[in-house]
């Protein structure tokens, strides 16, 4: 009799598999309907021998102390800061929008204060309701269109004006030079690789891995006590309400006889093709090969389910199925699918940190003492709000 049944090993799924077995002492397996542990952060060495990340590009970066020194015991790492280009008219410029960015775009020599000036005078001040408001209150309505109107299309099928303030908040803008993507404290790479990591997390005698398997199959067949669930939570109820909307991708990847192809690891066309962003994994790896390895983001409806669409009507649809959810003995919902949160890495990890720490009876089931647990992981120090960050919609 195994004491939980953890469906998926992604970072919800482990990081709970992991404290249950080796805090806990309680038996656990882990099953996966994928081939291979890690979520959408699992990465392997392609054909050609480069390491890339089979689910696109994941950069880890954190403020959390607390989920740096919990990973740390399973990896070693590599120092990383993250940076981006955009194409945009014909040229190829920093984002986040900077000093630079301004300057090379409009041929301009502003100083950082005269920038200020600039989105002063082209800024549309605005009440922030949606992830237009965002950007044309900050920097008007012709960069809003040069940087994210096209992208976000693209990206998410809908308009800017229908997705919630978070999307497009992620994505700062600054009046310094400073080119990097994050500005966490903590930015840094699994020195072997996600994978690696995912291995050591769930080296315990009380974890059993099942793989090529979905939790359907052996729900009835295997007995256990409780179940972590990191899948889908419209799927965990037959989409009994209505089905959840999850934006999915397509990875095409390209390998050339070249040791460096772009001038860093990510560079975003918002306007032209059908693709939003391409990657060259060897800015992330630090790998040394002769060869190198991209990949090209074409956004889908169908397909596997990557990112929950932040917009109002979903979260009360959500709001419906996180009621059944609560309600539903011995089953506990962790994770960016099971949750319906638009989590980075780090977020997930300290919200199974916390589920964790709740079903032990360490923390209390209020939703406001898991946002004060979540504090530091949050992305370029815009925090979601609290209601989010707590997993509480
Ligand atoms: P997942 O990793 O999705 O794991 C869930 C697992 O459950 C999957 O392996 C799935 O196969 C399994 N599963 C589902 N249903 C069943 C079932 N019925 N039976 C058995 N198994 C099942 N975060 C960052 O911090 N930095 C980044 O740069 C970054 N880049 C990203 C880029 C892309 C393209 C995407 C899609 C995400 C990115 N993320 C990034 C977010 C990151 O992937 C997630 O925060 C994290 O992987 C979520 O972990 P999880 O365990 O909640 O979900
Ligand atoms: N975005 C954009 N243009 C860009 C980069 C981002 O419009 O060049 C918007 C888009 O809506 C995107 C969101 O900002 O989905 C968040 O960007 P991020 O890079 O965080 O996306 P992720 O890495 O999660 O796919």
């Amino acid at each position: 009799m195994f004491d939980y049944l953890v469906v998926g090993a992604g970072f919800a799924g482990s990081v709970l598999a992991e404290r249950l077995a080796r805090i806990a002492d309680k038996k656990v397996l882990i099953v996966d309907r994928r081939n291979h542990i890690g979520g959408n952060a699992y990465d392997c060495y392609d054909d050609a021998g480069v390491l890339i990340h089979k689910y696109g590009p994941h950069i880890f970066h954190t403020n959390s102390t607390e989920v740096i020194e919990y990973l740390s015991q399973f990896t070693a790492w590599r120092q990383y800061q993250h940076r981006v280009r955009a194409s945009v008219d014909g040229q190829v410029v920093p984002l986040p929008i900077n000093l630079d960015t301004i300057n090379q775009l409009y041929g301009t020599s502003l100083t950082s204060f005269e920038l200020e000036d600039f989105f002063a005078r082209v800024a549309e001040p605005r009440e922030i309701r949606t992830s237009e408001d965002v950007v044309v209150s900050k920097v008007g309505r012709e960069l809003y269109e040069k940087f994210f109107r096209n992208y976000t299309r693209k990206q998410w099928g809908l308009d800017p004006s229908e997705l919630d303030p978070t999307v497009t908040a992620r994505v700062p803008t600054r009046t310094s030079r400073d080119d990097r993507y994050f500005t966490d404290k903590y930015q840094q790479m699994p020195l072997h690789g996600f994978t690696r990591m995912f291995e050591r997390m769930l080296d315990h005698r009380n974890i059993k891995i099942l793989l090529n398997c979905d939790w359907r199959e052996v729900a009835n067949v295997i007995p256990h006590k409780e179940v972590i669930y990191t899948g889908a939570v419209d799927e965990y109820f037959d989409c009994r309400l209505g089905k959840l909307p999850y934006r999915s991708l397509e990875f095409r990847f390209e390998t050339l006889n070249t040791a460096r192809h772009q001038p860093v690891a990510v560079i975003n066309y918002p306007n032209d093709y059908a693709y939003t962003r391409v990657t060259e994994f060897k800015h992330l790896t630090g790998q040394e090969h002769d060869k190198t390895t991209l990949v090209y983001e074409y956004p889908q409806a169908d397909g596997d389910p990557y990112y929950p669409v932040p917009r109002p009507e979903n979260a009360e649809l959500y709001k419906r199925y996180k009621a059944l959810a609560d309600t539903t003995p011995g089953v506990h919902f962790v994770g960016r699918l099971a949750t319906y949160k638009y989590y980075n890495m780090d977020q997930v990890v300290a919200q199974a940190l916390a589920t964790f720490e709740r079903i032990q009876g360490t923390r209390a089931a209020n939703p406001a003492s898991e946002a004060i647990h979540l504090n530091g992981a949050h992305r370029n120090g815009v925090h979601a709000p609290a209601e989010t960050v707590a997993g509480a919609r």
